[in-house]
């Protein structure tokens, strides 16, 4: 039985935290190589899944739930390797956020 929680309005920092729970609990261990790999898979996945969704035949159509679940694992994978990197996502985001809105755009 997993132990596992995510509160409801998790920061991404309770994601992050969630994920090196996951971690623990499931005994992952993966080197930040094989982490950046299963993040190119991911995006693999989820690339076929929208292709399918967007003009795939009935037999092999993805469902938006496919997707959608598609999304999640490369959300998954990318908050393991912040983890494993020392990221703090969210301060990431925000940090460069600031640099891109004094950036000119065209
Ligand atoms: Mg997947």
């Amino acid at each position: 039985m997993s132990k596992l929680f995510l509160k409801p309005e998790p920061t991404l920092a309770d994601y992050q935290q969630y994920i090196r729970d996951m971690i623990v609990e499931r005994g992952f261990h993966n080197t930040i190589a094989n982490e950046f790999m299963l993040l190119i898979e991911e995006v693999g996945e989820f690339s076929k899944a929208a292709r399918k969704a967007a003009g795939g035949t009935l037999a092999n159509n993805a469902s938006e739930q496919d997707l959608a679940g598609e999304a999640a694992d490369i959300f998954i994978v990318m908050l393991s390797l912040c983890n494993s990197l020392g990221i703090d996502l969210e301060q990431a985001f925000r940090t460069k956020e600031e640099q891109n809105k004094q950036r000119q755009w065209r």
